[in-house]
């Protein structure tokens, strides 16, 4: 409203020659002044309008001043409004109170000076032009303030918030835990799990994005309603998610992991498509695996890129699966330099035909001889090798090395076969098959003393190509079996149409049959089923003898394990060979 424009004052006399001598001498640009005849026609007038000033004079039938003055008074509406009483008579005290006390502001007595009652009206009205700006800026202010207010809240939700899923985000998730941090003390723990959509990418490419947006919100809201008060699920980005739990530790985490796992792997219908999502869940635990957001979120990465390896669908993390950890990466730089400084070595651990109780062969375990740490496992330099490129000159030391002490050996009059352990990345390697048959052209080794083993779950990654490698090393002479099976996902059937001879059954299953039925019952059944295929059955990881006489009685051709030896040394094997009662025999 604009103020100025809208000026009305109140003039109520009931000799209309006042009226106009009243509005003539009053006369302003932006005033309207309205004539009003009696005190009934001003409440009347007074009902719909607003307005600054009322002149009103005391004597008129009907309701006089005073009356008319006590009534507008009573509406809320006109409280405010100043009334300046104009009459000839009752100058007396008593009567000016009266006025006053029904809401009179000012009188003006008549015959009144002209110029003086012009001021006084004219200050009225600046008086309320004043407080009507007055009153439009404070009604702006507040309307500004309390849109200030909602940007702020808007901007804060946005600033914590997913746009798409609505759920809170990586910014929500650090303060989140940040919080939990510095209540902990030490005391508490929680845990995160972080996990993303196999093949989620496939679904936006063949489905369309927006299909693609829809699994991601129905899969937040899904896992939202099933979380308890104080949990919290996080859209880091993409098809990554994350649910922090208060309170969580070790088994809590992974029975959860395992719930989230079912749920997200149900099916589910979108638009008439069922789709069956598979997922991969990293679980970390505060304080065991981290101790800022920063640690957390990238080790709980680690974790689901080894469940997403493994198959297994959840993981825990593991320090010696992650190439991040600071002594990896200090590894990482010193790697390449093992080779060419003699820092590699290969330890050997014999293989034991079961029902005649000979040595069969060796198998040929890397170790590095580091200058500072000591001796350090291939788990913990291999994947490190794989990953900066470095595992085909160091499977070619490996090779060469086996090779040059099997001919060694043999030349000593110690007949054992050697199984070398491939990584995929040599199947792949155009080179492979060429420096094999050379060095075995090289030291005159017999081609079917060499063995080769090939984890299951690589071989899995690169059929097609793995196969055609596996074909020529068979053609060589060469003797090919499947390593670590039953960690990954190839049926046995399947291995039929491999040109492999032998499968070794993952430690974890023989460790753990005599405990577990379910591992008895997959160990039994692999032996049975290998033996149909023609393939030569090895149970690595034998500890005991409860578990050899089980494994011998249950067919098993050949055992791998600390009961018979540790890997060792070539010296030390052959001093362990010498001892054994029996020449070329384990002596139980
Ligand atoms: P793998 O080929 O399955 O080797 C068997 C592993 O089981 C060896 O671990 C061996 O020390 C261990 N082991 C044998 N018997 C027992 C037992 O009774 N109980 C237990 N708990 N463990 C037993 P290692 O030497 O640490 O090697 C681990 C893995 O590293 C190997 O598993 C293999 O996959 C890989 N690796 C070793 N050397 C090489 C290599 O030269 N090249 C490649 N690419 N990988 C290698
Ligand atoms: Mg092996
Ligand atoms: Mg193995």
């Amino acid at each position: 409203m604009d103020v100025d424009s809208q000026i009305n004052v109140l003039i109520v006399d009931d000799h209309p020659e006042n009226l106009v001598a009243l509005e003539a001498l009053l006369y302003s640009n932006n005033v309207n002044y309205i004539k009003c005849n009696s005190g009934e026609e001003a409440l009347k007038y007074l009902i719909k309008e607003q307005c600054a000033l009322i002149l009103l004079d005391v004597q008129m039938p009907g309701l006089d001043g005073y009356e008319t003055a006590k009534l507008i008074k009573a509406r809320s509406k006109n409280k405010a409004t100043p009334i300046i009483f104009i009459t000839a008579i009752n100058q007396d005290p008593e009567h000016v109170i009266n006025g006053y006390a029904v809401g009179a502001i000012d009188y003006i007595f008549k015959p009144f000076d002209p110029d003086m009652l012009k001021s006084k009206v004219e200050s009225f009205i600046d008086m309320y032009v004043n407080s009507q700006k007055l009153m439009m800026q404070t009604a702006l202010l507040n309307e500004k303030t309390k849109e200030l207010q909602l940007a702020n809240e808007a901007l804060s939700r946005l600033a914590l918030h997913d746009a798409l899923t609505g759920l809170p985000n990586r910014t929500m998730l650090y303060e989140k835990m940040i919080n939990m941090i510095k209540t902990a003390s030490g005391i508490k723990s929680f845990a995160l799990i972080v996990f993303d959509l196999n093949n989620f990418k496939a679904i936006n490419d063949t489905l369309g994005h927006s299909y693609g947006d829809t699994l991601l919100k129905r899969l937040g809201a899904m896992i939202d309603q099933s979380l308890s008060p104080g949990e919290t699920i996080v859209r880091l980005g993409g098809d990554e998610f994350a649910i922090l739990l208060p309170d969580y530790g070790e088994s809590n985490a992974i029975n959860r992991a395992k719930e989230l796992l079912d749920m997200i792997e149900r099916p589910v219908d979108i638009d008439e498509i069922t789709l069956a999502i598979g997922v991969s869940l990293g679980i970390v635990l505060f304080p065991d695996h981290g101790e800022s957001p920063d640690s957390l979120l990238q080790r709980a990465d680690v974790a689901m890129y080894l469940a997403k390896r493994s198959g297994s669908g959840y993981a825990l993390y593991d320090k010696q699966h992650d190439l991040n950890d600071p002594f990896h990466l200090v590894l990482m730089g010193e790697l390449r330099k093992a080779v060419e400084n003699g820092e590699l070595t290969l330890y050997y651990q014999p293989k034991i035909r079961m029902s005649t109780r000979e040595i069969t062969g060796v198998e040929a375990l890397v170790r590095w001889n580091h200058p500072k740490y000591g001796l350090i496992p291939p788990r913990d330099f291999i994947p490190l090798a794989e990953q900066i490129g470095f595992i085909n000159p160091l499977t070619y030391w490996v090779l060469e090395e086996a090779i040059r002490q099997c001919k060694a050996w043999e030349e000593e009059g110690i007949d054992v076969k050697v199984a070398v352990n491939l990584s995929v990345r040599s199947l792949q390697d155009i080179g492979f098959l060429k420096l094999t048959e050379n060095l075995i052209a090289k030291y005159k080794l017999k081609p079917e003393k060499l063995q080769l083993e090939i984890t299951e779950s690589f071989l899995m990654s690169d059929t097609i190509r793995a196969l055609e490698v596996l074909s020529n090393l068979k053609s060589m002479g060469v003797v090919l079996s499947i390593d670590d099976f039953g960690t990954g996902f190839s049926s046995l059937s399947y291995l039929k149409n491999l040109p492999v001879s032998k499968i070794k059954i993952d430690k974890s299953f023989v460790m753990a049959m005599m405990d577990e039925t379910d591992d008895a019952m997959i160990v039994r059944s692999i032996i049975m089923m290998a033996h149909n295929l023609r393939l030569e059955v090895v149970a690595e990881g034998v500890e005991d003898m409860e578990t050899w006489e089980t494994l011998k009685s249950w067919g098993c051709d050949v055992a791998q394990g600390y009961l018979m030896s540790y890997p060792k040394p070539p010296g030390d094997f052959i001093c362990w060979l010498k001892e054994q009662k029996d020449e070329g025999k384990w002596s139980l």
